[in-house]
């Protein structure tokens, strides 16, 4: 089934003189790597390739080889084979499928539980660490040579969505991809230097703000952050960087489940929601119409900073008393 589903993928895009690939909003080292991983074998086979994400890369992820191909918005005429990569749904990249030609071939790439199967062709494996896994897998049917750019992109979308080989999605499957890539050349020391210890002034100024307004509710389970719009402007922080800081309540001792809480706008509130060991948090961000997977997800609530805060917490707390049982 998965083989035949790979196969049929591989097969419109050989096909594809032209093809345009799309990454979520609020950019991750998956998204990202995994797209560039795969626009560049496309490349490499001789097709006009654009790649699309709607929101500035984040510093952190600057040096990926093929960085500076990636634009903002949308190539017009729009290419008829489009593949989506990392996005559970058409949101994700900030479209409806209205602004999309009715011709257009959807190819969706994915990991996410949420996924909405939105594409013709739906590649959809839960069970991958990353996107970057299929993006392997998908490279590897096309035949493309393992380049070190390619190798270099595809390693980050592992390393980054599975918090280096450590968050329980990380298989057997995962090292052994890792090992091919590493296999393949790449400079492990530069690319966990670049992702992971090149901290700016600005993202701690975040982090000291995030954890005066830590907050510890139900007994210890939920530790929550907040990051509101002052916080952003007044330490000159872009909101990219707040990435990672939610690991600072998920690791505290006793916690089960992590939020942090920050505030795009007055009334635009995005939800990061991690949990340890058994919390479902892919459940509570689709009550609040996001997704994700069980232990990481997110969602978007157009109310105040405090009805949003209010509104999660207890729903987080109604789940955590129903414990284990659904
Ligand atoms: P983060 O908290 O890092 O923004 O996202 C955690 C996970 O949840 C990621 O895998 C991300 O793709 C997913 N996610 C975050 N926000 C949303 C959302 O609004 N909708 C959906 N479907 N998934 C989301
Ligand atoms: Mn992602
Ligand atoms: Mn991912």
């Amino acid at each position: 089934m998965m083989n035949s589903v790979i196969n049929q993928m591989a097969e419109e895009l050989r096909k594809a003189p032209k093809v345009a690939l799309f990454s979520h909003v609020s950019p991750d080292g998956d998204c990202i790597g995994s797209m560039l991983g795969i626009g560049l074998a496309l490349e490499a086979l001789g097709k006009e390739v654009a790649m699309i994400n709607p929101d500035p890369i984040p510093r952190n992820l600057s040096f990926l080889p093929g960085v500076d191909k990636i634009a903002r918005s949308m190539p017009n005429p729009l290419p008829e084979t489009l593949l989506f990569v990392d996005c559970a749904d058409l949101q994700r990249v900030q479209l409806q499928r209205e602004d999309l030609p009715a011709e257009a071939v959807i190819l969706n790439l994915d990991h996410h539980i949420s996924n909405q199967n939105f594409g013709k062709i739906n590649w959809v494996d839960s069970h991958a660490a990353a996107s970057g896994e299929l993006a392997y897998a998908l490279i590897r049917r096309l035949n493309v040579e393992l380049t070190l750019e390619i190798a270099a992109n595809l390693y980050t979308a592992l390393l980054t969505d599975t918090g280096c080989f450590k968050y329980s999605n990380t298989t057997s499957k995962t090292h052994q991809i890792a090992g091919e890539l590493i296999d393949a050349g790449i400079n492990l020391g530069d690319i966990h230097h670049f992702v992971f210890d090149q901290t700016p002034m600005v993202k701690l100024e975040l982090l000291r703000r995030g954890l005066n307004q830590l907050q510890i509710f139900a007994e210890g389970q939920i530790g929550m952050m907040t990051l509101r719009k002052r916080d952003f402007e007044e330490s000159g922080a872009e909101e990219s960087l707040s990435e990672g800081l939610i690991d600072h309540a998920r690791t505290i001792e006793g916690v089960e489940v992590a939020v942090l809480f920050k505030e795009s706008k007055p009334d635009t509130i995005r939800v990061s929601l991690r949990s340890n060991r058994w919390l479902d948090v892919n459940r509570i961000a689709d009550s609040f119409g996001g997704g994700g997977h069980k232990r990481a997800a997110g969602c978007t609530l157009h109310v105040s900073l405090e009805e949003a805060k209010q509104m999660v917490r207890q729903s987080i707390e109604e789940e955590l008393k129903l414990g284990r049982s659904h």
